[in-house]
């Protein structure tokens, strides 16, 4: 049987208490992404390779935390995480704690297409891309001035006691920009990808949910696709991106599951954050309880982008 159907892309980058200073380069950063996504959809490409291009052109733009001018652990080194799924056949890559791969989404499609396994972490995930035709780089060249001295003020604010601990470190004003993208291509198939640089003075080796399957990406033809940015560990908790899927496959529209989840997030566990949610219907939804959220959406009748806000 052969379906048509129209196109759908979705892409987010991050959601927090956004500065107005830092609305446009957001907008401009989405819109980028959604432009070069679309090139793939309207020539026919699919959406697992949509997904890619778009989520590449926000790891390249320093404005997000994934790829390069990532937070800096507390080491003061980018270390990165991505997934990219694919809802026709559930084949899924993801790597985790990446120092020397510019596009981490790149070496996670490597491992979905080219490995029997789905989830890379650390060196050995360096070494399969590298193996399978991805340049490594430095992490050094991942590295930008901007975020060397927000470490370094962070850091010494926390010593001197007066930057917040425990929960309060992910207050929605502590930055979320981790990227992601959900679409639907012409041939009825639909596809997620999230790449992060994780949060702020993370510990070394500390995984988010973004990269994990379930929890900040997911997609099942028969259900959804999801990507979530925000604070990982309650997202992680719930599966959340897993658990929209599912309300989508029991029947309700993605437009209500993503506002849906994003109560449940915060009524269960306390957490914030964002998500974008796609059908293969082409029914989408966006929601988040931070104060902005940067998002953009094309459909054949549509396109919009934005930075919406909560407050
Ligand atoms: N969810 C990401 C993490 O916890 C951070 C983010 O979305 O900005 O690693």
């Amino acid at each position: 049987m052969s379906v048509s159907s129209n196109p759908v892309l979705v892409v987010h980058g991050g959601a927090w208490a956004m500065p107005d200073d830092v609305i446009d380069a957001h907008i401009h950063g989405v819109r980028n992404a959604l432009t070069t996504g679309w090139r793939v959809l309207e020539r026919g490409g699919s959406a697992l390779d949509a997904v890619e291009e778009a989520v590449v052109i926000m790891e390249d733009d320093e404005t997000f935390d994934a790829g390069r001018g990532s937070f800096l652990n507390r080491d003061g080194k980018v270390q990165l995480d991505a997934l990219i799924m694919e809802g026709a056949t559930l084949r899924a890559g993801g790597v985790g704690c990446v120092e020397r791969i510019l596009n981490p989404v790149r070496a996670a499609r490597k491992i979905l297409s080219e490995s029997p396994h789905v989830y890379f972490v650390a060196e050995g995930a360096e070494r399969f891309a590298a193996e399978h035709g991805v340049k490594l780089c430095e992490n050094k060249d991942l590295v930008i001035p901007r975020e060397v001295e927000r470490l370094r003020e962070y850091q010494s604010r926390v010593k001197e006691g007066k930057e917040p601990s425990g929960n309060d470190l992910f207050a929605p004003e502590i930055s979320h920009d981790t990227v992601g993208a959900v679409a639907l291509d012409r041939d009825g198939n639909i596809a997620a990808a999230t790449s992060t640089g994780g949060t702020l003075d993370k510990a070394p080796g500390r995984l988010g949910d973004s990269s994990l399957i379930g929890c900040g990406c997911y997609a099942d033809n028969q259900s959804a696709a999801a990507s979530t940015t925000g604070w990982g560990e309650p997202i992680m908790k719930l599966v959340l991106a897993k658990w929209a899927a599912d309300r989508v496959a029991s029947g309700s529209l993605p437009e209500w599951v993503a506002q849906e989840a994003i109560n449940y997030l915060k009524d269960r566990v306390n957490g914030h954050g964002g998500m974008i949610l796609l059908d293969s219907r082409g029914r989408y939804g966006i929601a988040h309880n931070t104060p902005r959220m940067a998002w953009a959406v094309r459909t054949i009748q549509e396109e919009q982008s934005g930075v919406t806000r909560n407050e």
